[in-house]
């Protein structure tokens, strides 16, 4: 097998959502198992994160049919993290029944030794605590990109901020973005953002795309727009995913290449949104992600003849 070319921490949890149309109980979900499946149809991705001895045997095999190396997932005696949301109408509007950290409560990842050398890293959503951890295990990484949730900028700011001075790139939605920065607007929220270290932000916007801000300015993506979104649990660690096993695999980490990467966090998002848990993405492939890719190109370029 290839080396891991970049690495993912994050939450592995079991879901239960309820949307407008559908509930659906104790499903595969967790940062890491939405952005390790999107990031490993561009790269070797390595997964850090816990289970416990309640995990069904299925979905070890379903990330092994991602291809995604597990050294990094820890199998310990409890229960695994569980979580349970529900949507309101518009699917745009989420409210979080309840958290069950388990296993989570307890651990403290660590790095196989070859993840340590890997050139992409990503801070999927988890504690900061944990998060700090993993960043201190590192030794080379040329690019390292952190999400994180209004839970852990409300409970845990102080290492919340040593994150955030730490990465290259960091992934809010809009209204944590707000949070963080004390700021309505956005594009002051963002220039606050950065100033406390990292040099690009992306601020997800859900079902209107995200915004990338930099010492550039602000590039702009939408979502790939879709008749029936089923499920949006994850979309912004499928989008992270995406995003970073494109830019893995590019190789490149100048500001065309983050660009070029968020449109492909976009179209991969786009397929994840389309069904619960990681079953729309399960039968994916590179094919159709270029195809919709191609289309995606298209919708955001003007033709010469238009200016
Ligand atoms: P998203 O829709 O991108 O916010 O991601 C949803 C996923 O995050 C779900 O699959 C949950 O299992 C996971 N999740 C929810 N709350 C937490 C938390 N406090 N820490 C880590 N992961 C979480």
């Amino acid at each position: 097998m290839k080396s891991v070319q970049l690495v993912v921490v994050g939450s592995v949890g079991l879901d239960t959502i309820e949307t407008p149309l559908a509930r659906c109980e104790e499903i595969l979900g967790g940062s890491v198992s939405y952005a390790c499946a999107a990031a490993s149809f561009f790269v070797p991705t390595g997964m850090v994160g816990v289970v416990g001895s309640d995990f069904p045997p299925q979905h070890m095999a379903l990330y092994q049919k991602f291809g995604v190396d597990l050294k990094g997932l820890k199998q310990v005696e409890g229960k695994t993290f569980r979580w349970s949301g529900v949507y309101e109408a518009d699917m745009n509007n989420r409210r979080t029944l309840a958290t069950e950290l388990n296993v989570f409560g307890s651990f403290m990842p660590e790095l196989p030794d070859d993840y340590r050398d890997a050139p992409f890293l990503f801070l999927a959503n988890i504690s900061p605590e944990l998060q700090l951890h993993v960043l201190q295990q590192v030794k080379a990484a040329r690019f390292v990109a952190a999400d994180t949730m209004d839970l852990w900028i409300n409970i845990a700011r102080a290492p919340l901020m040593e994150v955030i001075a730490a990465v290259d790139l960091l992934t809010l939605n809009e209204s944590e973005a707000r949070l963080l920065a004390g700021e309505h607007n956005l594009v002051k929220a963002a220039k606050k953002i950065m100033g406390w270290g990292p040099e690009y932000l992306i601020v997800k916007k859900g079902e209107h795309g995200a915004m990338l801000f930099s010492a550039d300015g602000v590039f702009v993506v939408p979502a790939h727009p879709l008749e029936a979104v089923n499920d949006p649990t994850g979309a912004g660690d499928t989008f992270a995913g995406g995003f970073m096993g494109a830019l893995a695999a590019e190789g490149k980490i100048e500001p065309a290449a983050i660009r070029k990467a968020m449109a492909y966090g976009s179209v991969v998002a786009s397929f994840g949104v389309e069904a619960f848990s990681l079953e729309r993405l399960e039968h994916l492939t590179r094919g159709e992600i270029e195809h919709r890719f191609l289309a995606f190109k298209k919708m955001i370029s003007l033709n010469p003849s238009d200016l």
